[in-house]
């Protein structure tokens, strides 16, 4: 196991798993989950996650073709839907590989239709079983693109209009050969808030769009609209599946959010080491623009990380570390590939001592809705961007059970051909 010595992300799989049977614990009316791990899991890496919640998911949500391909190619066989728009050109791709798009317009269906018609005539002509790829269906049968149409309640950012003309819009997709509706969503733009009335609007009229198609005559068998406020605050909406995304990570889509009926652990811990203590005297500037001046004989120690690592800048002067259970606050501006902090209030500060820069450390603890805070930054997006210079550590059962880091560059693995 590779020993990290200047940074490191400790992920928790326990508490991912705690956090599931929180949620699943929660869920009302026979609900299934999906499990949300776009941006490699909302950086806590998509493949180490989508195994750990294997056993709690009915299928996956993704953003992306190459994010989706990416969880097929390390052999995870749920499906896996794209929750955002895939252009049109990728089509065969994503009937090739049994990947899910959101769909929302008659383009987008008429290419996964027409590029079902052209791999169905291609197997028929080749008359061969295509390489078992999920999705790619069993020899001698048809291949189909199985979809999930999104339909826009408040968003506006995809699906379909919510109107008469949606609906028929919708019963038309459901119509063109090759295609399989098998789910319609949509997504809540204000779930997370005290006042839920916006959030029951946007359910309402899903339902109504639903009862509208259905009279067209689709009838389509996955319904799910829930987010993780939803998933916590309104049973009502859970209806076949919903989509936990940040809850996963035990983080709560914001402060309004009840934090009594699921309790969710944080996953991720951000950790570094002390390379360097000093002694400066008073009047002495710290860092980029000397916009801190020591007003006292300062011990000052220097920490390994920066925001090209993904550690917010904008906690220059205002956050604190951890070291030896105590706060060290940051004094002057965090650079990109390092940052100072006051440690002259904690005795024995050493170099290669550790520094947590979130989770706990003694009877301290620093939450990345801590840094969103003093920062006046946004919890998913802190997550999200913790770099590929920061190796990401996995622990099961309080044993490291895997380590993956971004040193090399070897992408050409992965490019979908
Ligand atoms: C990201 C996303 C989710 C997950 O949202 P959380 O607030 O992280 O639970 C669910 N649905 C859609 C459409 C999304 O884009």
């Amino acid at each position: 196991m590779k020993e990290y010595t200047r940074v490191f992300a400790r992920i928790d799989l326990d508490a991912v798993v705690h956090n599931m049977q929180a949620m699943q614990a929660n869920l009302t009316g026979g609900a299934r989950m999906i499990g949300v791990v776009k941006t490699d899991g909302y950086g806590h890496g998509a493949v180490p996650v989508a195994q750990a919640i294997a056993p709690y998911v009915a299928g996956y949500a993704v953003a992306t073709i190459e994010e989706a391909r990416n969880l097929q190619l390390h052999g995870i066989d749920k499906p896996i839907l794209i929750l955002g728009a895939t252009h049109p050109g990728r089509s065969r791709e994503l009937v090739e590989y049994g990947i899910r798009p959101a769909v929302f317009t008659m383009e987008q269906a008429r290419a996964l239709s027409d590029a079902v018609m052209e791999l169905n005539r291609e197997r028929m002509a080749a008359k061969t079983a295509i390489c078992p790829e999920p999705g790619r269906g069993k020899e001698g049968e048809p291949v189909r693109a199985y979809i999930h149409l999104a339909v826009d309640t408040g968003m506006s950012r995809i699906g379909l209009p919510c109107d008469e003309e949606g609906a028929a819009l919708a019963a038309a997709i459901g119509k063109l050969p090759g295609i399989c509706v098998e789910g319609i969503f949509t997504h809540f733009a204000r779930a997370d808030e005290t006042d839920k009335a916006p959030a029951v609007r946007q359910w309402e009229k899903y339902r109504r769009f639903i009862e509208m198609t259905e009279a067209k005559g689709l009838t389509v068998p996955i319904h799910h609209v829930a987010n993780s406020a939803a998933i916590i605050e309104l049973g009502g909406t859970h209806w076949d599946m919903v989509r936990a995304g940040i809850s996963i990570y035990g983080m709560y889509p914001s402060d309004e959010v009840e934090r009594t009926k699921v309790k969710l652990e944080p996953v991720m811990s951000l950790h570094s080491f002390v390379t360097y203590v000093k002694d400066i005297p008073e009047g002495t500037e710290v860092s980029y623009g000397g916009i801190f001046k020591a007003n006292r004989a300062t011990r000052v120690a220097t920490v390994p990380i920066g925001y090209g690592d993904g550690y917010p800048r904008n906690l220059s002067g205002k956050g604190s570390v951890l070291i030896r259970g105590r706060r060290a606050p940051i004094l002057g501006r965090v650079c990109m590939d390092q940052f100072m902090v006051d440690v002259t209030d904690i005795p024995g500060v050493r170099a290669d001592d550790p520094v947590t820069l979130i989770g706990r450390d003694g009877g301290e603890q620093i939450t990345v809705e801590e840094l969103a805070r003093t920062g006046g930054g946004f919890h998913y997006e802190i997550v999200c961007d913790i770099g590929k210079r920061v190796p990401r550590v996995y622990v099961r059962d309080d044993r490291v059970v895997g380590t993956k880091d971004y040193f090399t560059d070897r992408y050409e693995d992965f490019i979908v051909s």
